[in-house]
């Protein structure tokens, strides 16, 4: 398959040309028809397959490259180096779009990534910590949240992150989409994958 065989509009095609990707990588083929058709994902794909596009193309197509009220995608990631990269790919995918991008991690004060959440934000990439944290601060409306994706999960397991990731699960609207990404398959995602995800589609790379 070509990209121009999704269902992409536009303001996708045009970023992704700019970014100068000619095809869909391995990840990127098997995850995005499914994640477009609003199913549940897990992918068993390492960092640097393309999963990140593989699962914000389709969110931003699901956004309808509009602003909202509040922040209608959130993607969780272990590290402040991993968020930062995916915010970066965010923007880059995004570019034509109207949609804004925060990240928030911890090792830093909270103040300026509060004021940026507050000007609005359609997208926020998050440390699980200082998600929680600038939450409970009340700075967050979780309501309109409609994908939620946790990536490299197998590094936040490993990291100790489950009771946050326990918490976050809390705080969200029960219907939304789940993408689940991890480099590895394990007994402790498998079980992750059964409390997160409804009726997934797995695929792996
Ligand atoms: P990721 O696995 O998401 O960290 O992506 C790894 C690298 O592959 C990033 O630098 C992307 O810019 C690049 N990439 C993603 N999709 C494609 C594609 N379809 N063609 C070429 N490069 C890509």
């Amino acid at each position: 398959a070509a990209f121009e065989d999704f269902k992409f509009n536009k303001q996708v095609l045009n970023a992704i040309a700019d970014a100068g990707y000619t095809e869909p990588t391995p990840v990127q083929q098997k995850a995005i028809p499914p994640i477009l058709n609003g199913q549940d994902v897990m992918g068993i794909a390492q960092t640097g397959t393309g999963k990140t596009a593989a699962y914000v193309l389709p969110m931003i197509m699901k956004l309808k490259y509009a602003q909202g009220e509040h922040a209608r995608a959130l993607i969780i990631s272990p590290t402040r180096e991993l968020a930062m990269q995916i915010e970066e790919n965010v923007k880059i995918y995004s570019k034509y779009t109207d949609l804004r991008t925060v990240v928030v991690y911890g090792g830093l004060g909270p103040k300026t990534q509060i004021e940026q959440i507050n000007k609005g934000v359609d997208i926020i990439v998050a440390t699980p910590g200082r998600f929680m944290d600038i939450y409970l601060a009340g700075h967050i409306h979780t309501k309109p949240l409609q994908v939620l994706v946790l990536d490299e999960a197998d590094k936040m397991m490993d990291m100790g992150f489950m009771p946050q990731i326990n918490r976050i699960l809390e705080v969200v609207p029960r219907k939304r989409q789940n993408l689940l990404f991890s480099a590895t398959m394990s007994e402790k995602i498998h079980e992750l994958a059964g409390n997160f995800l409804e009726f997934p589609t797995v695929i792996e790379v």
